[in-house]
């Protein structure tokens, strides 16, 4: 063959392959660029979408607005949408159209933003009355709705001989349980802790100042790892609308924080008491009008000597010691194998806990620790119930939307739903838009720590002070603070509180006139002593124990030459370090138990008899 007939039939043969493979690789460019695209776009606006809901919580916790979760939910929704069509500069789409739905979850439960009909399910058009219509016209008709779903309770039932009752979850260890037990109806709700660790109740019905609760391990002899909870004497900076400030003694009564005024000047005939809510940024002193007098009580028995102590703890623990023994009879022997589905079927989870009782509580199931049998089927009861309900939401919305693609639940990876059960989320999907030869489809998981919802381990911070009063607060876990005191480390354990009172406040003066406070600075005489965030917590963010540590009284880590773990601190022992990692203990536990006592649960009260 000439030459030249080989090098046609190479150009016949090569041409088209390298025309194809480069317009393959430009439009797998494109993939990939409009990918990002879209992922930052997503991540973006689910990002707005938590700060507006944590604006709306976190800063406004002073204003005291009864049941306006919604609300801010709807504003959250709203700011994600917008967010997203703001896209002038990217695509000439509506992207709101590939959102098939997006969920918050709180503190119980939670809520997904999507398309729904607004029919009852399985009724059709005639049964409800209405003119029959064609099924598809019906969908698209007034029937179709767009919002928030009615809100979903993290439950699961479980049934088991004559049992057959419902939990509802919460992201800690708090539980509601309801429905027949052994043949009676039951309904009870409070926290779940290990009742073998609770001894020494000391609770005088007449002097709340001296009730006092010991938790300790009861699998050790001795009490050397016992902590004392008892009253607290805890303080906030707070600043009014008149531009006048100071600190106030506080306690948190019914979800409400009251401060103390000592220095108030009696004025006996407006009725008004010592006691004050901080009400659009002003002292609204409480009365001794009738009708107050269980809390005025309540008050005045945690007044003393010119403070006002906190008793929440004591009452945390001394509550959950109770509920939990109680939980611990009524449900002997349910497992996870008697968890069913509302049809009945017994129903499966990711992670098997076999023949483990998930609510009695004791040393091998503690339900203040990440890994016991009791929290790995709160996050598996968690996890199960948003996959199901979004599955059906995001199917459905499919039926709205006119195009060829079909819309279902993406997978989603494992440390997102860590996070997704445990702490306050948006989750956002996008999928459905063309994007060279296949379709988007990916989601968008944002949390956040700085709301009202809930407490969790990690965000209880630790507050020490050095020799001239300069206030420094840690995370736990700190290595810094972790260190023995010493005449060249004087950091003195003060007090612990949660994350929310180290976060700036914002005070409305007028339209455009705001100013600022911590609640955790201090007065120094007439100027303020700040406080600052700990260095070595933000720069060793990695070489820290965990909450689960401290609360079992014990850290390993790494020995200095990496050759294998070591015991670094035990709450057992006589080092200088112990007996650091007990105070440190002490001072966790103690706030801990305060902090989710006085977490505000609108939605759990209405389940207490
Ligand atoms: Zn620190």
């Amino acid at each position: 063959m000439k030459i030249q007939y080989i090098a046609v039939i190479f150009i016949i043969i090569i041409l088209p392959i390298a025309m194809t493979m480069s317009y393959y690789i430009s439009a797998q460019i494109d993939t990939i660029n409009l990918q990002t695209q879209y992922n930052t776009k997503l991540t973006n606006s689910t990002y707005d979408s938590m700060m507006a809901f944590q604006i709306n919580t976190a800063n406004n916790r002073y204003s005291s607005v009864a049941n306006s979760k919604i609300r801010d939910i709807e504003a959250a929704a709203s700011t994600f949408y917008k967010s997203l069509s703001n896209n002038e500069d990217m695509v000439k789409q509506d992207l709101t159209k590939f959102v098939p739905a997006v969920v918050f979850t709180l503190y119980d439960g939670y809520y997904i933003y999507t398309k729904y009909e607004n029919v009852y399910a399985g009724a059709t058009a005639t049964t409800l009355g209405r003119p029959q219509v064609n099924e598809t016209e019906l969908k698209k008709s007034q029937y179709e709705n767009e919002g928030l779903k009615p809100y979903i309770y993290y439950a699961c039932r479980y049934k088991k001989g004559s049992s057959n009752f419902v939990v509802n979850f919460t992201l800690d260890n708090a539980i509601t349980i309801y429905g027949i037990f052994n043949g009676t109806y039951q309904t009870l709700s409070g926290y779940l802790i290990n009742p073998e660790n609770v001894t020494s109740i000391n609770k005088n019905a007449s002097q709340p100042l001296n009730w006092s609760v010991i938790y300790n391990d009861k699998q050790i002899t001795g009490d050397s790892d016992a902590v004392t909870i008892r009253r607290e004497h805890l303080t906030e900076h707070l600043l009014f609308s008149d531009g006048s400030q100071g600190d106030y003694d506080y306690l948190v009564y019914n979800g409400q924080k009251i401060y103390y005024d000592k220095n108030k000047a009696a004025t006996p005939d407006l009725q008004e008491t010592n006691y004050f809510i901080y009400q659009n940024y002003e002292k609204e002193y409480l009365t001794t009008a009738a009708g107050n007098e269980d809390r005025n009580g309540y008050l005045t028995s945690r007044t003393s000597g010119g403070i006002l102590y906190s008793t929440s703890s004591v009452e945390y623990y001394i509550n959950a010691y109770e509920f939990s023994k109680k939980v611990a009879d009524l449900t002997r022997g349910i497992t996870q194998k008697d968890a069913i589905d509302p049809d009945g079927n017994p129903m499966t989870f990711t992670v098997n806990t076999g023949n483990d009782e998930i609510f009695v509580a004791d040393t091998g199931n503690d339900p203040l620790l990440s890994g016991s049998t009791f929290n790995e089927n709160r996050m598996q009861v968690i996890r199960k119930s948003i996959e199901t309900n979004l599955t059906t939401a995001i199917a459905q919305y499919g039926e709205f939307y006119d195009g060829q693609y079909e819309f279902r639940l993406p997978v989603i990876g494992e440390v997102d739903w860590e996070k997704i059960t445990n702490q306050v989320s948006v989750i956002s999907f996008m999928q459905g838009l063309p994007i060279g030869f296949k379709y988007f489809n990916n989601y968008c998981v944002i949390t956040n720590d700085n709301n009202e919802e809930t407490v969790r381990k990690e965000n209880i911070y630790i507050i020490t002070q050095n020799s001239s009063g300069q206030r420094e607060y840690h995370l736990p876990g700190c290595m810094e603070l972790a260190k023995p005191e010493s005449t060249s480390h004087l950091k003195i354990i003060d007090v612990a509180y949660n994350n929310l009172s180290f976060i700036r406040q914002t005070v409305r003066i007028s339209e455009g006139n705001y100013i600022y406070f911590y609640p955790q600075t201090r007065m120094n005489g007439s100027s303020i002593k700040t406080i600052t965030a700990c260095y070595h917590c933000i720069v060793n963010s990695g070489a820290v124990y965990s909450a689960d540590e401290i609360i079992e009284g014990k850290v390993t880590g790494q020995k200095d030459d990496y050759s294998g773990e070591e015991e670094k601190a035990n709450v057992r022992g006589s080092r200088a370090v112990d007996a650091r990692l007990r105070e440190i203990r002490t001072y966790y536990l103690q706030a801990l138990g305060r902090e989710r006592y006085d977490l505000y649960r609108f939605n759990m009260e209405s389940f207490d008899t």
